[in-house]
């Protein structure tokens, strides 16, 4: 083992030093299993077998999946060490997607907060605790657009909004990784995924086809992940499906061409889980030797999972099918990271038990999961039921009253035993924890006579009742899809045997995607949208029933009136024809006969307890030219009570465009509180910069010509401002 001691070692000199077989077992990437026996500084004793592969291709890999905890870290990074021939430290990778054991809110429900700032600093918590856990890269963030709600992942990403999600791609990125990732080793490196618009499947099912225009990739999806690398996010990950024929793991069109050569990323390109060996499954390569070759000439780096790459490689290069050079290259690319992360100092990082123990799961850190969890939340109806009175008996009752299953996908390194349930959160608010009773009712998906009877019996004595239903968190998530997107059969009973006594009911929802509201919507007095909180669930909720807070999320993604409309999203193109109204004149309409043409709620969309007028929206003129911005301006007044925070949303429609434009582009937003009475003047610039798109030849630019501005509380707005864009 060479010991580095300070020594910073010249890179391209350590590949000139390793074997071939040495540069390849750099590119696998192996999950925790493998490394079992050196867990307790023992001997490498992994499940080998079952990869086809010998302890030697472990000893010298060059990176771990799914290892936190600072001494197992240790411990494994040391018995690494002492077996490497070349002292190169390995480097851990692992998915802290939305918090380590501080859980915050799912990246969805992140997203309805509009919360740039809060974002950047939950991303900020997720690095630090991770990082003395000894993570150095999280796969994260996830910043696929998303339409469907069918797919399971959309509570992975931050919604159906190309510049939304690039705000958000940008604030998670700076917060995993700050300014300088050598000085401040409480961040980790983030790797973007999944290369690329993964979140267009067909119908929603997980894995599946994606088939879109260039144009349809470069304005919709493409956006954030380009942010996220202008930002300096240090790693991608390809995605699972395909993209124009081609699996995204092996389409050089995406990877050299587009990522590498014009968008000049110089970062590691991972594969997602066993995506290069799933090459033959696609069905563009015959077996792993052809795999290996395809991936690694379309620029995929590390291969996750499989072993395509240590067991074909070698010989692809000696057979000259694969240039050297390019095993070079990614291996360069690798131990960049790993320098760059100062691993060659103190492989060890930021890696210490005991500091691990009082940064982990600290107040401050829940603090800020309990404001983002009060912000993430949408409140999607309310018929003057809320906020709850403290003095009235309610009854709270449900599925998820008393769940632990409230931090979602992708929280294994968090503890649901730590999590607030919303019961407790709802009694700490109680001066007399008797005026709330609890009874579930039903499981998520099951329930028993008995069960339904004791539910309605304490509905029964109580003046309200708060329901808390949704969908159990393996119900999305990665291979989560659901083709019927409503609340489980037992769940909708339970609601109909509720509403039938008539009393004033509220329903809190916990779940992962936009759902078919059928069967809550007109039952329920109330809605309360809480997604998937994370660990402060139940204080944070009970914050927002209790008027302790006051609601401010906004839907960042349509929830639709029927599945059967589904993709169905705010920024959408017009038909020739009229949509949705039966007009005398015209008989072919673009119409459903029988649902509407627009979703239930729609992006942007979310009520407070505030009570928000718009009033006098102006621009400070009808034209505008390349360097003339124009001022959109408006007044808002709080009519309500109590302090509310609002989020002005400005909006523009291109009239005129090259291609057909979307029917409104989110250009820009603000957030605003403001005292009870309280008005504000709220001005935008927009400039000609913002107008731009993809035209038909694939050049950025922006026309001249009839456009339309609207500035309002969410994407249904229509308070239309004309204007001229003159070049
Ligand atoms: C997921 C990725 C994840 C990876 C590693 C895959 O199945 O698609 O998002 O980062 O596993 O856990």
């Amino acid at each position: 083992m060479t010991e580095w001691n300070g020594k910073q070692p010249d890179l391209q000199e350590l590949v000139r030093q390793m074997t071939l077989d040495e540069k390849v077992a750099q590119l696998i990437q192996l999950a925790v299993p493998f490394y079992e026996g050196a867990k307790d500084e023992g001997l490498i004793t992994g499940p080998m077998a079952s990869l086809g592969i010998d302890e030697t291709t472990v000893r010298d890999s060059g990176s771990v999946l799914g290892m936190a905890g600072a001494q197992e870290v240790i411990n494994v990074q040391r018995t690494h060490l002492a077996n490497n021939r070349h002292g190169i430290p390995l480097l851990m990778m692992a998915d802290i997607v939305h918090g380590f054991k501080t859980i915050f809110p799912v990246p969805l429900a992140i997203g309805c907060s509009w919360d740039l700032g809060l974002a950047e600093r939950s991303a900020e918590i997720a690095a630090k605790e991770a990082s003395v856990s000894g993570v150095h890269v999280t796969y994260a963030p996830m910043v696929d657009l998303v339409r469907d709600p069918r797919w399971g992942r959309v509570m992975e990403a931050t919604g159906e909004d190309p510049y939304l999600n690039s705000e958000f791609a940008r604030a998670f990125v700076r917060g995993f990784q700050g300014d300088d990732l050598s000085a401040d080793t409480d961040r980790v490196a983030a790797c973007v995924k999944h290369f690329a618009a993964y979140g267009a499947a067909e119908a929603g099912r997980d894995y599946n086809t994606v088939d879109l225009s260039d144009r349809q990739m470069r304005e919709f999806y493409l956006p954030a992940y380009k942010v996220a690398l202008d930002e300096g996010c240090e790693m991608v990950m390809t995605s699972f499906n395909t993209v124009d024929g081609i699996p995204a793991t092996g389409n050089a069109k995406l990877m050299r061409k587009l990522l590498r050569e014009e968008w000049g990323f110089d970062g590691i390109l991972i594969s997602d889980w066993g995506a290069v060996k799933e090459l033959i499954a696609h069905g563009i390569a015959a077996d792993e030797r052809e795999a290996a070759l395809k991936a690694m000439k379309a620029g995929v780096d590390i291969e996750m999972m499989t072993s395509c790459y240590v067991k074909h490689l070698s010989e692809l290069v000696e057979k000259k099918e694969i240039e050297e050079s390019l095993i070079d290259e990614a291996v360069l690319r690798i131990l960049t990271l790993k320098k760059k992360l100062g691993l060659f100092d103190n492989p060890y990082r930021a890696a210490d038990p005991e500091r691990e123990r009082e940064v982990v799961f600290c107040d401050e850190h829940r603090r800020v999961s309990r404001e983002l969890a009060v912000k993430s939340c949408v409140l999607l109806k309310n018929e003057g039921v809320l906020p709850l009175d403290k003095k009235r008996k309610i009854a709270l009752i449900g599925p998820f009253a008393t769940s632990e299953d409230v931090l979602g996908p992708w929280s294994w390194t968090g503890s649901k035993e730590d999590a607030i349930k919303l019961a407790d959160g709802m009694r700490s608010k109680l001066s007399d924890a008797a005026e709330l009773t609890v009874a579930d009712g039903c499981g998520i998906k099951t329930a028993s006579e008995e069960q339904m009877q004791a539910a309605v019996a304490a509905a029964r004595e109580a003046d309200t009742v708060v329901l808390a239903l949704g969908e159990h968190s393996d119900m999305s998530g990665e291979a989560g899809c659901r083709a019927d997107i409503r609340l489980p059969e037992v769940q909708l009973e339970l609601v109909g045997r509720i509403r039938a006594l008539g009393k004033p009911m509220v329903v809190v929802l916990f779940n992962g995607r936009p759902l078919d509201l059928h069967g809550v919507y007109d039952e329920a007095d109330a809605i309360l949208e809480a997604w998937f909180p994370g660990s402060e669930a139940g204080g944070a909720v009970a914050d927002l029933l209790f008027g302790d807070a006051n609601p401010s999320g906004r839907l960042t993604m349509s929830f639709p009136y029927s599945v059967g409309q589904v993709p169905v999203y705010y920024n959408a193109y017009n038909t020739g024809r009229p949509q949705g109204a039966p007009d005398a004149q015209v008989r072919y309409v673009s119409q459903y006969l029988d649902i509407p043409n627009e979703p239930l709620l729609p992006f942007g969309f979310g009520l407070s307890y505030g009570d928000f007028e718009y009033d006098n929206a102006r621009l400070s003129s009808e034209e505008m030219t390349s360097d003339s911005a124009l001022s959109v301006s408006v007044t808002i007044t709080n009519k309500g009570a109590v302090p509310a925070e609002e989020t002005v949303q400005l909006y523009v429609r291109d009239l005129s465009g090259e291609v057909v434009r979307p029917v409104k582009e989110l250009k820009a937003f603000r957030k605003v509180t403001l005292q009870p009475g309280e008005s504000r003047d709220i001005e935008f610039t927009l400039e000609e910069s913002q107008l731009r798109y993809y035209h038909s030849d694939l050049t950025h630019s922006s026309d001249a010509g009839a456009f339309i501005a609207y500035i309002g509380p969410n994407s249904r707005t229509n308070s239309a401002l004309p204007f001229r864009l003159i070049k």
